[in-house]
């Protein structure tokens, strides 16, 4: 059987002046029965349009803080590195997946940036702007659960993983702070942090906060994901919309 190729945006050492790839990303991908390919750091519109062809999926990864420019605001000084370079790729790229109707999976910046592409802000810092006792930025080894989260009733995410509360690892200091208009939340933290979301109006756009990359070698629940976003790949696109 033909496994379903899911394009992985790079992830970028500005320093470096290199492109790389966490091996979890796409192991988790392969695990669930994808493909995973790395792609080209391009935001140029027809080798975009040719990845919707060759691609039957979309991971968006980890990395750099996303340009507060993107959701109108200026940079504050505890905002990270951001790269200009995958803020640019990422538009194009989620553009053309969402009208291609191509399934979307995001993770860490992932959702982060989603949410800022669709029209939604951030935290640019949670320890100075979202104080609070849960613990969001651990220290290694990565696949271990440091907080827990709260699927929403009535998500697709509680239809997969149960109504009750699970426990997830979690590595960021930003976070989703006002939500996009057209996407719904489907998890919360403890301290009321949106750490999944989704967009009702499209086949599988889905992004979490936690790092399943890190932990589905050790966790069902991140197993479940990769494994909910490679069937929606595999189920093939219908139209252009
Ligand atoms: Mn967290």
């Amino acid at each position: 059987m033909k496994r379903p190729v899911i394009g992985l945006v790079p992830l970028v050492d500005i320093q470096r002046e290199s492109y790389w790839m966490l091996p979890g990303y796409m192991d988790g991908v392969a695990e669930a029965g994808g493909l995973p390919i790395m792609l080209p750091l391009t935001d140029e519109e027809e080798q975009i349009g040719q990845l919707m062809a060759l691609c039957d999926g979309f991971l968006f990864t980890g990395g750099q803080d996303v340009s507060p420019s993107l959701y109108g605001k200026e940079k504050d000084a505890a905002c990270g590195e951001c790269c200009r370079q995958r803020d640019a790729m990422e538009v194009q790229l989620l553009n053309a997946a969402l009208r291609h109707d191509k399934p979307i999976f995001g993770i860490c910046r992932g959702i982060q940036f989603i949410n800022a592409a669709l029209g939604g802000t951030l935290y640019q810092d949670l320890p100075s702007q979202h104080p609070s006792k849960v613990e969001h930025h651990q220290r290694p080894p990565y696949d271990v659960p440091v907080h827990t989260v709260t699927p929403l009733p009535s998500t697709p995410l509680a239809a997969l993983l149960g109504d009750g509360p699970f426990a997830v690892n979690s590595y960021h200091h930003q976070a989703v702070k006002t939500l996009a208009p057209a996407w719904s939340a489907m998890a919360i933290a403890p301290d009321g942090i949106i750490e999944a979301a989704y967009l009702p109006d499209r086949r599988f756009v889905w992004a979490v906060q936690w790092h399943p990359e890190f932990s589905f070698r050790v966790d069902e629940n991140s197993r479940k994901l990769f494994h909910a976003f490679v069937r929606a790949a595999e189920e093939g696109t219908g139209p252009a919309l």
